[in-house]
Order: C-alpha cells, then sequence, then structure tokens
C-alpha cells in the first residue's frame, strides 16, 4: 500500500483553464501537484498569436460567469481581483446584417429592449423581455443539479426538485430545438439568428441544438468581462497561483502515456521517455485523445469514441494587426450571412466552410466605443468564422485559406467594414492547426456538439473506470467555455479527493509550504 505522500501525488497532462484549476484546487490543498503541458506556455485553447510585438488573444475572448473564478479563489483563500484585473462591458456585442442595420445588445436589460424596439419594433422588445426571462429561469433550473455537478445525470436531474422539479424541467424545452423555440419568440428573422448563434458558444447548430442552450443568453446578460492583458493573463494567473502552493508546471513535455499497474493510474511517460509516478493522474487534453490511443493502450477503453459526426464546430480564425475602415467596430462585433439555414447545412451536413460565413470580429483596443489605438491607427484583430471539425481528413491548403478569406472579408466588405490586412501582419489557424494543437479532435474546439436533446448528458464526467484517472477539460462534463471547463476542474479534484476519503470537513492533508518551480 502506498504512503501518504505517494497517495497525494497527482500528475495533470494539460495546462488549459482546467488542468490549471484542478491543479490550483489540489495544490492548494496539500497535494503534490505536476502539470505537463505540451506547448510553450498556460492557456490551451486560451493562446495568444504573437504578431511582431502585438499579443493577440486568439482563443475565448469572451468572459463570462466570473463567479466560478471567485469562488474558486475564495475556497483556497485567495481574492480572484487581486489576480485578475476585469472591466465590464456595457456593449455585449454590435450586429450587423448590411451596411445599414445595425444592433447593439447591451449588459443593461433596459437598454437593449429599446434598441429592439427602435430596430424591430415595439411589439419585438416585449417578447425580448419574456426571453431574457425564461433564459433566465432555464439558467437558474440547471444551475445546481448540472453546472455545479460532477458528473451528468438525467435521473438526478429529473429528480432534484421533486414533482415540481419535473415540471419546472419541461421548462427548460429539452425535446424542442432551439431554433423553433427562438421562432415562438421572436418575428423578426434578425432576432431569431442574433440569438440562435448564441448555439456556437458550445459549438452546435442552433437547427439541432435544444431550446436549453437559451441559457447563454442569460450568461451573457449576467456580464461580459474584459480580462486586462488579455485572456492569457487569467491563465497566467491560475500557472501562478498554482506555484505558489507548490505545483510544479512543466512546459514543452509533452505525454505519451498514461501508466497503469494494479487496475489503477500510476503515472505517466513522457515523449522523452522519462517516466513520472503518480498516485492519480488528470488528462485535460479532449478525451478522444484517449480511446484514439494517444496515452497507450491500457487507458483507450476509459472514454468513449466520438464518432466524427458528432463532434462540435471547429473555426478558421486570422489573427491580424491592420487598419479598419468603415464600420464602427465595438470589442466584439458579428456581421450575419444571409443564409443561416444554409451556413449550418454546409458546415455540419457537407463537412465545408461555409460559401457565405457569419463572421465575429474581436477588436482587442476597443472597450464599448473606446478606441485606443497604436499610432498609425493599426488595432489588433481576430476574425472568426465557424468551420466543420475536419482538419484530420482535409489539409487546407493555401487555396482553400484564401477562398475562405474572400467569403469572410467579403461579408465584411458588405457591411461597411474594409480591413487593409497585411499578409505579413496576419496568421491564419484553420481546422487542421486546431486538430494539430489539441490532438484528436479534427479541430472540433468544444468537445461534443450539443445536437439532440440528451448529448448534454453523454459527456463524460470527472471519474473514469480506471481507479485514480480522471478527466478534466471543454469536452467533459459541464461542457465548453472558460468558465464551464474551470467547473469541470474543479470537479475532477473534488472527485479526486472524494475517493481518497477526504471530505471536505474530513481530515485534508497538510498545506505545504510554498514553493514556486516553472520549468
Ligand atoms: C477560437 C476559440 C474561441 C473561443 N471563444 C470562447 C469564448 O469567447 N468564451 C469562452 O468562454 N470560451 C471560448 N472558447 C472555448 C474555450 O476556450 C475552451 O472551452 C476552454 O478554454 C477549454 O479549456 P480546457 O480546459 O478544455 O483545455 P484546452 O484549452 O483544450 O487545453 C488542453 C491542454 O492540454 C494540452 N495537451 C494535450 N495533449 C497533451 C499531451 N499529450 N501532453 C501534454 N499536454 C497535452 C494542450 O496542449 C492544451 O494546452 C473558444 C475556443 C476557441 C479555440
Amino acid at each position: 500500500m502506498r504512503d501518504q505522500t505517494a497517495r497525494n501525488r497527482v500528475v495533470v497532462i494539460g495546462a488549459g483553464v482546467a488542468g490549471l484549476t484542478s491543479a490550483l484546487t489540489l495544490a492548494a490543498r496539500g497535494f503534490d501537484v505536476t502539470v505537463l503541458e505540451r506547448a510553450a506556455a498556460p492557456g490551451g485553447k486560451m493562446r495568444e498569436v504573437a504578431i511582431g510585438p502585438a499579443r493577440i488573444d486568439s482563443g475565448p475572448t469572451v468572459f463570462t460567469m466570473r463567479w466560478v473564478f471567485e469562488e474558486l479563489f475564495a475556497g483556497i483563500g485567495l481574492n480572484f481581483s487581486d489576480h485578475v484585473r476585469l472591466r465590464p462591458l456595457s456593449v455585449l456585442a454590435r450586429h450587423a446584417w448590411d451596411d445599414t442595420q445595425h444592433l447593439d445588445l447591451f449588459a443593461d436589460e433596459a437598454r437593449s429592449a429599446d434598441a429592439i424596439g427602435t430596430f424591430a419594433g415595439a411589439a419585438e422588445a416585449k417578447r425580448y423581455r419574456q426571453f431574457c426571462a425564461d433564459s433566465r429561469r432555464i439558467y437558474e433550473i440547471l444551475e445546481k443539479p448540472f453546472l455545479r455537478a460532477t458528473a451528468p445525470s438525467l435521473p438526478k436531474l429529473a429528480t432534484a426538485g421533486g414533482l415540481s422539479g419535473l415540471l419546472e424541467l419541461r421548462k427548460i424545452r429539452p425535446f424542442t430545438t432551439m431554433w423553433k423555440a427562438l421562432g415562438d419568440y421572436f418575428h423578426d428573422p434578425r432576432m431569431r439568428q442574433l440569438f440562435g448563434r448564441y448555439a456556437t458558444y458550445c459549438g452546435s447548430s442552433p437547427f439541432d441544438a435544444p431550446a436549453t442552450l437559451m441559457l447563454v443568453a442569460h450568461v451573457e446578460h449576467e456580464g461580459v468581462w474584459i480580462i486586462e492583458g488579455g485572456m492569457h493573463a487569467l491563465a497566467q494567473a491560475l500557472a501562478n497561483c498554482a506555484t505558489s502552493f507548490g505545483a510544479t508546471i512543466r512546459y514543452e513535455q509533452s505525454v505519451r502515456e498514461v501508466m497503469v499497474s494494479g487496475g489503477r493510474a500510476a503515472g505517466v511517460v513522457l515523449e522523452s521517455g522519462e517516466r513520472i509516478e503518480a498516485h492519480s493522474v488528470i488528462v485535460n487534453a479532449d478525451v478522444g485523445a484517449l480511446p484514439a490511443g494517444l496515452f497507450g493502450e491500457a487507458v483507450r477503453s476509459a472514454a468513449a469514441p466520438l464518432a466524427p459526426r458528432l463532434r462540435s464546430l471547429s473555426a478558421m480564425t486570422w489573427s491580424m494587426v491592420a487598419k479598419t475602415e468603415g464600420f464602427p467596430l465595438s470589442r466584439h462585433s458579428v456581421f450575419f450571412s444571409r443564409d443561416y439555414p444554409r451556413e449550418f447545412a454546409e458546415i455540419f451536413g457537407r463537412g465545408e466552410v461555409p460559401s457565405e460565413p457569419t463572421v465575429y470580429v474581436c477588436a482587442q483596443d476597443r472597450i464599448d466605443d473606446e478606441a485606443r489605438l497604436a499610432a498609425g491607427g493599426e488595432e489588433e484583430l481576430l476574425v472568426l468564422i465557424n468551420a466543420p471539425p475536419v482538419g484530420d481528413r482535409k489539409s487546407f491548403d493555401q487555396a482553400e485559406v484564401a477562398r475562405a478569406a474572400e467569403r469572410a472579408f467579403g461579408v465584411l466588405q458588405r457591411c461597411g467594414l474594409r480591413i487593409d490586412a497585411d499578409p505579413g501582419k496576419t496568421q491564419v489557424t484553420t481546422p487542421a492547426d486546431f486538430n494539430r494543437l489539441f490532438p484528436a479532435t479534427g479541430g472540433a474546439l468544444y468537445g461534443r456538439a450539443s445536437h439532440g436533446w440528451s448529448a448534454s448528458f453523454e459527456r463524460p464526467g470527472a471519474g473514469t473506470k480506471i481507479a485514480g484517472l480522471y478527466l478534466a477539460g471543454g469536452s467533459t462534463h459541464p461542457g465548453p467555455g472558460v468558465p464551464m471547463a474551470a467547473l469541470s476542474g474543479r470537479a475532477a479534484a473534488a472527485t479526486l479527493f472524494a475517493d481518497l476519503g477526504f471530505t471536505p470537513a474530513g481530515p485534508k492533508p497538510a498545506l505545504r509550504p510554498a514553493a514556486s518551480k516553472t520549468t
């Protein structure tokens, strides 16, 4: 039997937000944690692309659910705002359908309702108010029994609130598609398209996702913040705090095998051949890496393989420094395609880059309508379109990238935005690149697509059938997105903790003195 010290030894594979959250939680409780990350920096998808001296946020840009991180930090005796500085946005996003039809959504619901009233009429504004109330209710119904649970469970969700709970569950409309439900609220097709886009936050199509995903609208209404220093600063803060509690983070270290001994996880083997023993292993890589055999035969069956047709969206992104003209960009701006059903049929049905994509632009030097552009008027931009998760089957050569750029920047031009792109100051990331960065995904960025009523219950939870092996990340329960992945990291730590016989009120491993080690 292993001694107490060995029982406390944990290896985390991956320094994405979930891996870092697990590492921080466990290190603060005195566990001996080693994080192994194949990239040169923490953050995973929360990555920066360097263009000259500029550092462009090229993964997530919309930060929501700050309470997840406030709770995480408070739970280990730290104050989140001492480590990460946030600034709230009052304009959540600016939306455009052409060069004259523009609509801003605001953090203030009444202001949004006024804007919608002017844009689409008083009746539509009233329906918007009802939509907000219902999306809030869906969120409230799901927060405790689903978002905060360590594993997805339909029976638990159904019985959580007794009979009244069951009646409440009907309100989340799990069997209705989001698109259909939105059609019941909104009569203006532009409003339906605007709110349908929230399905893409989970990498899904509004035509196949359940109406339940309307809760994303509520999450945005609760607040969207900008992180000072960029999203990457959040990853760095998590990494710094974990190391201050004694965790070791080793970058440019790729794990090639999870060792299993006597039926339980026993450590990992690196690409270099180095073996690191541990009592528990947390996998923060996409869960698809396990059944694909990327961590060896012994753990291949720890997660079920995901058929390529069930994958979520990938993306094509342009990280760039450029001058813009015409359309008044806000921090977050969305430029809609004219045929939403066709856009998703092309992506999910035909596995193609859409012939006319909806384009998202993050103007990183802007806060609401205040722009802090560099001398010369250039600004830092992330331009993103949704793309099929076929990066393991298709190379996305130069001709394909040029075709996609023509389509994406054509949509921007139609809406009045001209971007003076300089190829020397632009870096493109394709689904094939995302597949290389996040292996065994095909470039899918959000795990399994939330298509159909049961998909959200089919993401794996934190525990696996191999003792001592845990999962954390956006491809596990409760799902993708920075705060959701953090919740999964917390769930993995809590499950590991409970498996070792510790309860929050019971004996804990002693806190060790801070000794920071980063290699
Ligand atoms: C372009 C884009 C835009 C997005 N927009 C938003 C947004 O606006 N808001 C939002 O909340 N979310 C957004 N998301 C989603 C969000 O970024 C993710 O859900 C979240 O960051 C996933 O975190 P994770 O913990 O699953 O780890 P990941 O970020 O997937 O990191 C996993 C880590 O594991 C490492 N790894 C994998 N295999 C190995 C190995 N063998 N050895 C060592 N290390 C390994 C990888 O290098 C990686 O660093 C976006 C994502 C992308 C890509």
